[in-house]
């Protein structure tokens, strides 16, 4: 942290200040400028709250220069994490999509769009069993009877299962079919179900939150990373902003924020991030071009009749002609698409 005092500050002021910074168990190292006095205030204090210096009496400006989360950051661990699921491999050379309905509705369904994903490259199937609605009169989910269609119609095309988690309660049953455990813009900082989480034994997919900045979503990772499960992929999907244009914004400069700040693997969410059919193609040639490690993207076999998130699903063929776009972008930046 570094300390910026007012000019024509008194000696004993700056006592106090010093004082202060070694109650806290800072080394303090002091420079003294022409116009400026500047402490330099050393020390590893992920818990200290810096308002507590800036409200000192002849301090001008407090900058933090490390970063309050630690197991989510480059420091900690120089090399970008790679999480093998099966096989498929989240955070190396290769883009990964994940393509699915937003919800299971039936067998006829699933099967029929998990074949659609899978015939146009697809790796991990989408598709939600527990959905989070804004109104509790929208269709809920098939709970577990779409877990066990999700699977199914996985394995049948040998795909790979991401699926949302709500709550705490459904830990247990969901990790029994997916392989890797969603949790919603909506959840990002339940911090009691994100400490659930860092016990889980599956891998979790963190959306960031509607109105949450790129710092709070890795304190959200934070948590579940010092609860004991080191493998949180990021997910941007999107924020609220004022424009009402699209349904949310999708903050493409995240992607290459979150890649300079953290190791961990980032996901974008073309779908949810901008909420418009027409427009989600040209978003995930955005995402993968500005470094994402994957794509989620929702795709239905009849979307003007799906039971939700329609809107902003894609038709089958467009979804062919989104991943003929995206692999041509990925060979431009030396990776890859299946
Ligand atoms: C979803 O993926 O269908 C979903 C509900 O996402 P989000 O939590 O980003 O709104
Ligand atoms: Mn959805």
């Amino acid at each position: 942290m570094i300390v910026v005092l007012e000019s024509g500050i008194a000696e004993t002021q700056i006592e106090e200040i010093i004082r202060v910074l070694h109650d806290h168990k800072f080394d303090v190292h002091r420079s003294t400028g022409v116009q400026h006095t500047v402490l330099g205030a050393i020390g590893v204090h992920p818990e200290f709250d810096h308002r507590q210096i800036e409200l000192l009496p002849g301090v001008a400006e407090v900058l933090r220069v490390t970063e309050p989360f630690k197991l989510a950051s480059h420091a900690f661990k120089r090399e970008g994490s790679i999480f093998d699921i099966g096989g498929v491999k989240i955070g190396g050379p290769e883009v990964v999509v994940m393509a699915g309905p937003c919800a299971v509705e039936s067998e006829e369904q699933i099967f029929k769009i998990a074949k659609l994903v899978k015939d146009a490259g697809a790796k991990i199937l989408r598709g939600g069993a527990f959905k989070p609605r804004s109104s509790p009169y929208s269709f809920q989910g098939l709970g577990e009877d779409g877990l066990k269609l999700l699977r199914a119609a996985a394995n049948e095309f040998q795909l790979k299962v991401v699926t949302e988690v709500m709550d705490k309660s459904q830990i247990d049953l969901i990790e029994k079919y997916a392989d890797i455990l969603q949790i919603g813009a909506r959840n990002m900082q339940n911090y009691t179900f994100l400490k659930d989480l860092g016990k889980a034994s599956k891998p979790v997919m963190l959306k960031r939150g509607l109105a949450a900045t790129i710092e709070e979503w890795l304190m959200s990772a934070e948590y579940i990373l010092s609860g004991g499960n080191q493998q949180v992929i990021l997910c941007e999907r999107g924020i609220r902003t004022f424009e009402t244009a699209t349904r949310n914004t999708m903050d493409i400069s995240a992607i290459p924020v979150i890649k300079k700040k953290s190791h961990l693997p980032i996901v974008a969410d073309p779908s949810h991030g901008i909420g418009i059919r027409d427009k989600v193609i040209p978003m995930a040639r955005a995402a993968v071009a500005a470094g994402a490690d994957g794509i989620i993207v929702e795709v239905h076999h009849d979307p003007d009749h799906a039971l939700s998130d329609g809107a902003q699903s894609l038709y089958p063929d467009q979804f062919s002609q989104m991943m003929k776009e995206v692999r041509m972008i990925a060979r431009a930046i030396e990776r890859s698409i299946a």
